[in-house]
């Protein structure tokens, strides 16, 4: 049953179009170069109030990306059920002008269907997104990582099929080394199924992308590149000059360790804080810059635990 409210978009949106949007290599579609992530934030265990003023923040913005997986919460599939409420009480009058992506491969649910690359997992798996975000397709649907233990051409095949069922309209890799990444683009390029983005990890202290080939071979052949964590998870911003908020990621000592701010990575922070300064850039906008400004790279893939943190990222369009 729908749940509306008064939300009604900001009619600016859209007036700094140019400044926004990015051609996703040579497909049809275009991406806003800041993108928000729902892997923290929003899940059950977060202000329901606060994500819904993230995502209304966003939208009003330009931003028209939203990349979610099966298991962003926690508890595992929260991130998803905050959006499909969202989406029930605010957004349905917007589905059409949003890019709204999941994925399957890591674990999800218990036994032997519910983890890595299978067919019956991602099929299983992203019909579970859909029921939980309240729609009846996605625009994008990943393979999150790489099985080595399922064929290639099993999880490629689910993907097709995924966008052939009108489940999801494109198809995304995350995580995958170079050559199966390109025995992927091969096959779905054959299957009249284009890969339209990799997902990997890339930011100023982790350039992984760069140095084994994955963002030239994406830019080379006409596929996307979107960067997740390009904060490193919040390290490359202010949050950490002054010690370790009890609010942050890196207090919650799970998915950020405080073992990672040495005294040699906080003076690494200290000299990127002098260097966005004397850009006239926000420490956070000059960390999100320098991966903008590497060939291939359609978007960055941000998290925000608050409207302020997001409209400082957003704001590196205005500066780039
Ligand atoms: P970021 O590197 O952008 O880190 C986000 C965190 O940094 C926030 O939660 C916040 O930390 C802090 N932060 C953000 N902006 C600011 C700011 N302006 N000033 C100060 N601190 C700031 O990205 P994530 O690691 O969150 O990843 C982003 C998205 O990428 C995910 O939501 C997901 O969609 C995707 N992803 C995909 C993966 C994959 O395997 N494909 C893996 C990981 C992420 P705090 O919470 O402490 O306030």
């Amino acid at each position: 049953m729908s749940e509306q409210t008064t939300y009604s978009a900001s009619s600016q949106r859209y007036d700094k179009y140019d400044s926004i949007y990015q051609r996703c290599g040579k497909s049809g579609v275009l991406l806003p170069k800041v993108s928000l992530g729902m892997w923290h934030n929003f899940g059950g265990n977060d202000s329901y109030e606060r994500s819904r003023d993230v995502l209304h923040y966003a939208f009003d913005h330009g931003i028209t990306h939203f990349d979610l997986a099966n298991n962003y919460g926690p508890p595992y599939g929260t991130a998803e059920i905050t959006f499909g409420k969202i989406m029930d009480q605010d957004f349905r009058p917007y589905r059409d002008e949003m890019f709204i992506s999941t994925k399957a491969g890591y674990d999800m649910w218990p036994g032997p269907y519910g983890n890595f690359g299978s067919r019956k997992y991602l099929l299983a798996s992203l019909d579970q997104s859909l029921k939980r975000m309240r729609l009846d397709y996605v625009d994008l649907f990943y393979s999150h990582r790489y099985d080595p233990l399922t064929p290639e051409e099993e999880t490629l095949q689910a993907l097709v099929d995924a966008v052939c069922s009108g489940k999801a309209l494109y198809v995304g890799i995350s995580n995958w080394p170079l050559e199966p990444l390109k025995r992927a683009e091969k096959y779905l390029r054959e299957h009249d199924v284009p890969l339209l983005i990799y997902q990997g990890k890339l930011n100023m202290l982790d350039r992984e992308p760069i140095e084994s080939g994955i963002l030239e071979f994406c830019c080379e052949s006409g596929v996307g590149f979107i960067a997740f964590s390009p904060l490193a998870q919040g390290l490359l911003t202010d949050r950490y000059l002054h010690g370790i908020p009890a609010d942050s990621r890196m207090a919650q000592e799970k998915f950020l360790r405080s073992s990672r701010l040495t005294p040699e990575m906080l003076e690494y922070i200290r000299t990127l804080a002098k260097d966005a300064v004397a850009a006239g850039r926000t420490t956070a906008q000059q960390a999100l810059a320098w991966v903008l400004q590497q060939q291939g790279v359609t978007s960055v893939l941000v998290g925000a635990s608050s409207v302020g943190q997001l409209a400082d990222n957003i704001s590196v369009m205005d500066c780039i």
